[in-house]
């Protein structure tokens, strides 16, 4: 198959004028271990050079040596956790990127997925680019090597006008710590402080794990500049409504961080609460699909007036079962992840409580352990709408054949999982638990929902155009 799309589904970090700034940026990484397994880096600055260190796997296989950590000089530093699940794993596109521009080094580290890269690049190639990646991302070093204005920044912002997306950009130039959010918003970046460094991260959970504190979002369309002279902010690109990814809140956030002012933990109570209010049913017991459906099971069970049990365990030394890369693995992975707790289930009518269903195989396996294990009737409970559409935002959806809900009606889903009755939060809803009082408006929707409601607010240009880099174009 080529490698038909970039798969950017990351976490970033950056930490400035701090004396432990690498070994700060390798715990925050660590806490940002959920949004990209597959390889991480680190980029640090020393005032004169800057030091890299990159490798496939966890964070905690590439960083947790004193020695790496030590080679990390300098007291500003930034990091990448990199999430793909297929395509080109190759260490040559694993973050930060670093390039030797005009006007000095500079490191990049991306969050998101640009959806007019692939038509870009093929334009800079044929101007005479030479790409080392196949990563999106690298097209933004090359219009900044051809934007040639007076400095970085300006420079990252002319590159950024020319592309389309969603991105959380952080990146080191030299003496400066630049964070950017698109100006949809799309992906999360939050502004922190410890012992008086600003931080930047993609998830407030990567303040907490060092003791720092969490100032702001940075806002859709604001360039963070932090330098000697404190932290700048400028708004460079035209104001478009806000359209924050509602996944982020359904699945892709970890529970205890603070997103836009909401916790991703109480707003995934909320949604569990509104779909029992939605969806109620004759039950014993409400069991979650640990550990994505546990707070929408516990908002559920609250709301039903129903026990709230662990009827299964999850075993927390393999990965999430989505990053296998094949059908058969992923199959052998929810086996490997999930064990029924038997005690809790036999003879027991129960409500099975999960965030989202995708291709199916995980609320398919879950079923029939549950089955197995002795319960008398399983309903099985969906913390989000049925998933219709292919996110190319910085999700890693599958194409709509892949999508259980795209190509069945929810008896036939049902009948696929084996469940005794299925249920979806609706979108209004899942919104109305968010805080939109009055569900989603329908002119003006308060976030990017594109995966449920086919409503996407970026121009998909590339896969519209079924725009691919070439198969020769990937190192193996
Ligand atoms: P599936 O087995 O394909 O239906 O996938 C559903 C499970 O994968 C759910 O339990 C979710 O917790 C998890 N999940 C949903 N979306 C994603 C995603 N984009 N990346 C990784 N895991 C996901």
């Amino acid at each position: 198959m080529p490698f038909d799309k970039f798969n950017d589904e990351c976490g970033v970090f950056g930490i400035y004028a701090h004396p432990d700034a690498s070994a700060h940026a390798a715990l925050g990484l660590h806490a940002l271990q959920h949004r990209g397994q597959e390889a991480a880096g680190i980029v640090s600055y020393d005032g004169q050079r800057f030091y890299v260190h990159r490798g496939l796997g966890h964070v905690a296989d590439n960083f947790s040596n004193d020695a790496t950590i030590k080679r990390l000089v300098g007291n500003t530093a930034i990091g990448h956790v990199r999430y793909a699940t297929s395509g080109d794993t190759s260490l040559r596109n694993v973050q930060p990127i670093f390039a030797d521009l005009a006007k000095g080094g500079f490191a990049l580290c991306h969050n998101g997925n640009l959806t007019n890269a692939i038509s870009l690049r093929q334009e800079l190639v044929q101007g005479g680019a030479i790409f080392q990646s196949t990563s999106d991302t690298e097209v933004i070093i090359h219009l900044m090597a051809a934007a040639k204005k007076r400095n970085p920044v300006d420079d990252l912002i002319t590159a950024l006008q020319q592309v389309q997306g969603a991105y959380s950009l952080v990146a080191l130039a030299r003496d400066q710590l630049i964070g950017v959010r698109d100006p949809w918003g799309v992906r999360p970046l939050v502004l922190g402080q410890l012992d008086g460094s600003p931080v930047l991260a993609s998830e407030s959970c990567a303040l907490d794990i060092l003791g720092a504190e969490l100032v702001r979002d940075v806002e859709p369309g604001e360039v963070v500049v932090i330098s000697q002279s404190g932290v700048k902010s400028l708004f460079p690109f035209r104001t478009v409504p806000k359209r924050f990814c509602i996944f982020e809140y359904i699945y892709f956030a970890r529970p205890d961080s603070q997103m836009e002012g909401t916790s991703v933990y109480l707003g995934r109570k909320g949604i569990g609460a509104e779909l029992a209010r939605e969806h109620p049913v004759e039950a014993d017991v409400v069991v979650p699909v640990p550990d994505s459906g546990v707070a929408s099971a516990l908002g559920y069970a609250e709301a039903a007036g129903l026990p709230f049990e662990m009827g299964i365990i999850r075993n927390h030394y393999i990965g999430r079962t989505f990053i296998e890369p094949t059908a058969q693995i992923r199959d052998l992975g929810v086996k490997l992840k999930h064990n029924a707790n038997r005690g809790v289930l036999a003879g027991k009518r129960v409500v099975l409580v999960d965030d989202s269903i995708v291709r199916g195989t995980t609320s398919t396996k879950i079923v029939s352990l549950v089955r197995n294990a002795g319960a008398r009737e399983v309903h099985f409970r969906v913390a989000s709408p049925p998933i219709v559409n292919s996110c190319f935002y910085g999700v890693d959806t599958p194409d709509r054949d892949k999508l259980l809900a795209a190509n069945m009606d929810l008896a036939e889903m049902a009948r696929y999982i084996g469940a005794d009755s299925l249920a979806f939060v609706s979108l209004d809803g899942l919104y109305r638990a968010l805080g939109e009082a009055g569900g989603r408006h329908p002119d003006q929707p308060q976030y990017c929902d594109a995966c449920l409601s086919n409503d996407y607010p970026i121009p998909r240009t590339d896969y519209d155009q079924q725009y691919s880099l070439p198969v020769n174009s990937t190192l193996f």
